[in-house]
């Protein structure tokens, strides 16, 4: 069982699943979703992620139409995402997980679009944009 919070604590959740592959995506709009060089997600199946508290602190944005990026309304974390097109799958932002993981598949995705002031030094696979 995955756990995770918010900064605040006011969102807590569980997932019942493993986090089996890590984005991280250095794109202009992630970049500033999260305040800093890139966002870590992980897919996660919908129907195994439960919100435990906070439900009615959660607020979207939508900088695209169809993608909804959740968020805390009180604290300001980010702690999933959605698209309406692939109902059955969310990003979960990493940031918030609190149980310890482990996971080897990671990839860096839009490295085009990388912040001037941050250089990959890793050896994980990148994608100028999306992973094909
Ligand atoms: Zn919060
Ligand atoms: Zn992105």
């Amino acid at each position: 069982m995955i756990k995770g919070s918010c900064l605040c604590g006011g969102v807590r959740y569980e997932y019942d699943g493993e986090l089996q592959e890590i984005s991280l995506c250095h794109c202009s709009q992630c970049r500033k979703a999260q305040g800093s060089a890139f966002v870590a997600v992980s897919p996660i199946e919908s129907a195994r992620f439960r919100l435990v508290a906070g439900a009615e602190l959660l607020k979207e944005y939508r900088a695209v139409p169809h993608k909804a990026r959740v968020f805390c309304s009180h604290c300001g974390s980010p702690l999933y995402s959605a698209r309406d097109d692939l109902p059955g799958i969310m990003r979960l932002r990493l940031g918030t997980v609190e149980t310890p993981f482990q996971c080897q598949k990671a990839y860096h995705a839009y490295t085009d679009s990388r912040a001037s002031w941050y250089e990959i030094t890793d050896t994980l696979p990148r994608y100028p944009a999306a992973r094909p």
